[in-house]
């Protein structure tokens, strides 16, 4: 899976981090090469673009560490994008199974894998999880399809709702729902009727199965190879049915990808599993990290570039450390809290860290300080000058208010702030002069 793709990408990132410096240029060109290569592996062109603006974005707003090249930086980005566009919020692999017997429903097109899927899925429970499964197909229109999961029911050990000629797919759902019941099931899962295309009738069924289970999942089994298409039935299913999430099978095959890179930022529902092969146990839980790492073939970068990210940001502490420990605490000091405080979310995450800032937190809290007031902070110190954000104590009325306009903001605003770093200030002092491996060492390591 993805080898086209992989290629393509690692021809071009490998000309990117020999590259000892980079120009505005070289990353664009870099990027209209990764938005070639992910148009060619069938990836929609509204994502491709997206994708590459946060790209492009962070790309050239990046504080690059000394020990790392800009392009292996591009490298890291890349892959945190590719991340955030395969990754839902919830763990894929757990399903909603809590309340026995929970209904699960497996929904799409017929020849997508879902007969498959949903023995590969009963044998995960089953050996995974040690659940009781109970299996039933709905497809009534094709006897043999029964067989086959009757079939499969007993290569794997999970039991199959008997068979009984005539039912209605609505009678079989309310059996299996009975049966789960009655047999002491902690799971159910309902291979609905596949169509070779979305038609009313295959619509009307799966709704209307769903009404009698309410299932707790509604799984979208679609064939990876398909591409577009697969993103396509994914919408239309879900508009239609409600769907929790989607199986993408062939997943083993020599696809080219599009179909896993699209679907979540096209219909919003994340990827929960995929198929790996025909066998029952071709099973794999979507994991975006790896999905992004086989793509692009350059863990070795990443990794590297995350502990030189580490490093620095253990370095900045340290820095940090020493120069309260002497006392010292100047708006460079204050802004680098207040920009660590953002990235922590918010005021109480730091300060809670930190003894005896407790109250101080909690006086801040009381006094509305919350992100935006952060960022207004964080903005007022930026538009002084180095000197007076050395020693504030500089800043004189008029200076004041025009730091205050520059920022867009009232001068009480800055009188605030001006006040609180004085208050921190002193309490850095204070902390100070318990000493070298005193409470602030040990609060900020
Ligand atoms: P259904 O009509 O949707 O129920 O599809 P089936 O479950 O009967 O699968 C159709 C064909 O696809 C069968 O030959 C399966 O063995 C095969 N198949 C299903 N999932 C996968 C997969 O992940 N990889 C591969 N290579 N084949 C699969």
């Amino acid at each position: 899976m993805f080898e086209n793709l992989s290629e393509r990408l690692s021809g071009v990132f490998d000309r990117l981090t020999k590259q000892g410096a980079l120009s505005e240029a070289d990353v664009e060109s870099a990027l209209r090469e990764v938005r070639t290569a992910l148009l060619e592996a069938d990836v929609s062109l509204p994502v491709v673009r997206e994708f590459v603006k946060a790209v492009s974005k962070k790309a050239t707003g990046q504080a690059v560490t000394k020990s790392i090249t800009p392009g292996q930086q591009v490298v890291k980005i890349v892959h945190d994008e590719l991340i955030a566009m395969l990754a839902g919020d919830t763990d894929p692999g757990v399903l909603k199974i809590d309340s026995p017997p929970a209904p699960i429903l497996m929904v799409g097109l017929q020849g997508s894998g879902k007969t498959t899927t949903t023995a590969k899925l009963a044998r995960r429970l089953k050996d995974r999880e040690g659940k009781r499964v109970l299996l039933a197909s709905l497809d009534t229109n094709r006897p043999a399809a029964m067989e086959q999961l009757a079939i499969l029911g007993t290569q794997i050990g999970v039991d199959t709702l008997p068979i009984v000629k005539g039912e209605d797919p609505i009678a079989i759902a309310k059996r299996a729902k009975t049966q789960a019941s009655l047999g002491g099931y902690d799971v159910y899962i309902l291979d609905t009727a596949g169509r070779l295309h979305i038609d009313a009738e295959l619509i009307a069924q799966a709704a209307a199965v769903r009404d009698v289970v309410s299932p707790r999942e509604t799984l979208l089994v679609v064939d990876g190879l398909t591409g577009q298409d697969a993103v396509n039935v994914a919408t239309e299913f879900d508009a239609k049915i409600g769907v929790t999430g989607v199986v993408l099978t062939r997943m083993d095959g020599d696809g080219r990808g599009g179909a896993a890179l699209s679907m979540r930022a096209i219909t919003g529902k994340p990827i929960r599993f995929i198929g790996l092969g025909e066998k029952t146990d071709a099973l794999e839980v979507f994991d975006a990290n790896r999905i992004a790492g086989r793509i692009l073939g350059m863990g070795d970068i990443v990794a590297l570039v995350e502990k030189a990210q580490a490093t620095f940001e253990a370095e900045q502490a340290e820095r940090m450390v020493k120069r309260f420990q002497k006392g010292l605490f100047n708006m460079n000091d204050l802004r680098g809290q207040l920009e660590q405080m953002l990235k922590m979310g918010g005021m109480e995450g730091l300060m809670s860290m930190m003894p005896g800032m407790g109250k101080m937190s909690k006086q801040m809290s009381d006094a509305g300080m919350d992100d935006r007031m952060l960022r207004r902070q964080i903005a007022l110190i930026n538009a002084m000058t180095k000197k007076e954000r050395a020693n504030p104590d500089l800043l004189q009325a008029s200076r004041k208010r025009r730091i205050a306009a520059g920022a867009g903001l009232d001068v009480s605003e800055l009188n605030k702030l001006l006040k609180q770093h004085r208050q921190m200030a002193d309490m850095m002092k204070k902390m100070g002069k318990m000493g070298k491996g005193g409470m602030l060492k040990q609060a900020m390591s």
